[in-house]
């Protein structure tokens, strides 16, 4: 199932100023269901406007984004040039793997409403396993580099009876309000990003207070690295970066076939209903 752009206008800011994104001139922001947001249609697509910066966001077929875009050759290149462990023969089978991830999403701790959060480089990947914990009155929103990137997730949503949407956005300038998504996961490149700091501020800042956020992130723990003789292989779980004092409770974590890391964190703060 699809969200509709109307909930969607309610949660997102424009990732570039934070500004609320309207509809067609005119209306009157923030959107809300009463006042209606009427975005002008065009050939199938949906064009909407920062009311800050005028930047210009097209919402089509589910996904929210900045421009359609075929040009992910850079993501492409980032991870290529990333030395891995499973380069390295480290790669458990799939079987295994498919295990890692349904606990990957179990420390979610996610109800049948939950509204979550998925930022991944593919979102397809934790999609299904999200939405085996939510009925129709949960929300699952991923975020991804470029449009492009959801193709099969797109498809995987069109089977589930759990509303989705996509967002073009990334993850050091997350879209959305403050306090949103009942439960936030981040699956990809961190401990080598200049940026680490913002992510995991922005991953707690659109999660609602006693929300839980995971991060996972390829790695070796630290007797695997030293026994390689490779201690620059896979960089350190970036613990430093982790916004400490607007958290309740932070833990790391191996995977058990030990090829990643997990932050386990619940945001601090009294549990209230949704802000805006
Ligand atoms: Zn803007």
């Amino acid at each position: 199932m699809r969200m509709h752009v109307e909930e969607m206008l309610e949660i997102m800011r424009c990732w570039r100023c934070h500004e609320y994104i309207k509809g067609g001139e005119g209306e009157q922001h923030p959107p809300s269901p009463d006042d209606g947001v009427r975005p002008s249609v065009e050939n199938g697509l949906i064009t909407l406007q920062c009311s800050g910066c005028s930047r210009n966001y097209i919402f089509s077929d589910g996904v929210f984004s900045e421009e359609i875009s075929d040009d992910v050759s850079g993501l492409e290149d980032k991870d290529l040039d990333r030395l891995s462990a499973e380069r390295l023969g480290f790669t458990p089978c799939p079987k295994e793997r498919r295990a890692e991830q349904e606990k990957l999403i179990d420390r979610l701790d996610l109800f049948e409403d939950s509204k979550v959060l998925d930022v991944s480089p593919d979102t397809s990947r934790n999609l299904s396993s999200i939405s085996r914990y939510l009925t129709d009155e949960g929300r699952v929103v991923g975020v991804g580099p470029s449009a492009e990137t959801f193709g099969v997730a797109r498809m995987i949503r069109d089977d589930l009876g759990v509303p989705v949407g996509f967002v073009q956005g990334q993850p050091e300038s997350l879209p959305f309000n403050d306090n949103t998504f009942n439960a936030v996961l981040y699956v990809g490149e961190l401990s080598t990003r200049l940026e680490r700091v913002k992510i995991l501020k922005e991953l707690v800042r659109v999660a609602i207070p006693q929300a839980k956020i995971v991060v996972a992130e390829e790695g070796l723990p630290p007797l695997l690295r030293k026994a390689l003789g490779k201690p620059q292989l896979c960089e350190a779980p970036p613990v430093g970066a982790v916004p400490g004092g607007e958290l309740k409770s932070f833990e790391l974590d191996w995977g058990d076939a030990e090829l990643f890391y997990i932050f386990e964190m619940t945001k601090k703060g009294a549990s209230t209903t949704l802000s805006r």
